[in-house]
């Protein structure tokens, strides 16, 4: 914690990220629910997210690199973590050290040469591409694996957030034709998990719906928002007729405004400007006016009582906010910048 605190804070259910992984869990049905926590547990911090998924009985975790791995090791008890990216030269002194606790996630043949070479009897997984053409072993790669101890097969969907896309079914009849030689098999992302029971195999991975992202219609009213931006006033301004506001003179008075310590270099993007993004005063929205600049964000605080100092919740629920953004909801949480003081509730 700075010993100076900032003047811009995130707000992060824990209890609320339970329960959607709770609510991913059940949905998963007799499939064990596991959850990604790469790029620092999607800007929320993936420690704080790991201990309070182990908790509620959360076993697996996903991160994309080594790096990832190693700030989180060691692990909450009972949990293992899997690295999505597989294992470079360079990682594989540090990733035999860790086998048990972390394995890599073969993606290529010299992955899983590199690891037969180094740690045979060390346990693996498999990613096996159905069609996504992004990472993984080709189907009929899948035999030179043969004699690693691989725990789990994975694949991963292209499509998941568009239910009726033809890429899901062709993805699961690829994926079900696969011989996994015996170890688990793992498909589906959070939107995936909804796609139905075909989808869930023996293990589901989830990321952006526990923090909060609705990336299907039984998403939503059922996943709680997680994550909430706060930031302090620093200027109020009574703006005339006439004149203009902020960079690029885009708005103009008569406005009373509220400027606000947040800006772009906090991930709160200038796809806000303009009224896009809003902020939430006394239960009514206020309309973001002018450009997002920098590290300040101007408010209409037209006919409110607020004062120089005041801290005001920004509108960051998630599918609200990618849709009037035109950013993803995951470009959303995991650009948001080291300036926040970070608070867990
Ligand atoms: C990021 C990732 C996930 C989680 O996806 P969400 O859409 O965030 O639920 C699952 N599997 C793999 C391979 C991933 O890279």
């Amino acid at each position: 914690m700075p010993s100076v605190p900032p003047a811009l804070r995130l707000t992060i259910d824990l209890d609320a990220l339970v329960a959607n992984w709770r609510w991913l869990a059940a949905r998963s049905g007799g499939a064990a629910c596991g959850a990604a926590v790469k790029a620092d547990g999607y800007g929320v911090g993936a420690a704080r997210v790991a201990a309070a998924l182990a908790r509620a009985g959360c076993r697996t975790l996903f991160v994309a690199t080594w790096a990832e791995a190693e700030a989180l090791l060691p692990l909450p008890h009972g949990m293992t973590l899997r690295v999505l990216h597989g294992v470079r030269e360079a990682e594989l002194p540090f990733a035999v050290a860790a086998a048990g606790a972390a394995m890599p996630v073969l993606n290529t043949a010299a992955q899983v040469a590199r690891w037969r070479a180094a740690a045979p009897d060390r346990p693996c997984d498999l990613m096996v591409d159905t069609g996504m053409n992004r990472l993984g072993l080709a189907p009929g790669e899948l035999a030179a694996a043969q004699g690693l101890k691989v725990e789990t097969v994975h694949s991963h969907l292209a499509c998941a957030d568009e239910p009726d896309h033809v890429l899901n079914a062709r993805q699961l009849a690829a994926f079900r034709a696969l011989d996994a030689g015996g170890a688990q098999r793992s498909l589906a992302n959070s939107a995936g998990i909804c796609l139905g029971p075909d989808y869930a195999f023996d293990l589901t991975r989830p990321g952006i719906a526990l923090y909060g992202g609705v990336q299907h219609p039984d998403m939503a009213g059922a996943i709680r928002p997680v994550v909430g931006i706060e930031a302090q006033i620093v200027q109020l301004r009574d703006v005339p007729a006439g004149e203009s506001i902020g960079y690029g003179a885009t708005a103009s008075g008569p406005l009373r405004i509220a400027v606000l310590n947040l800006g772009y270099a906090d991930g709160y993007l200038r796809a806000f400007s303009g009224g896009a993004g809003e902020a939430i005063v006394g239960g009514e929205r206020r309309a973001v006016v002018g450009r997002v600049s920098m590290d300040l964000t101007a408010i209409d605080a037209t006919g409110t009582g607020l004062r120089e100092g005041d801290w005001v919740a920004i509108d960051f629920d998630l599918p609200r906010a990618a849709a009037r953004s035109g950013l993803s909801q995951y470009e959303l949480l995991t650009g948001l910048g080291a300036r926040y003081q970070r608070a867990y509730r």
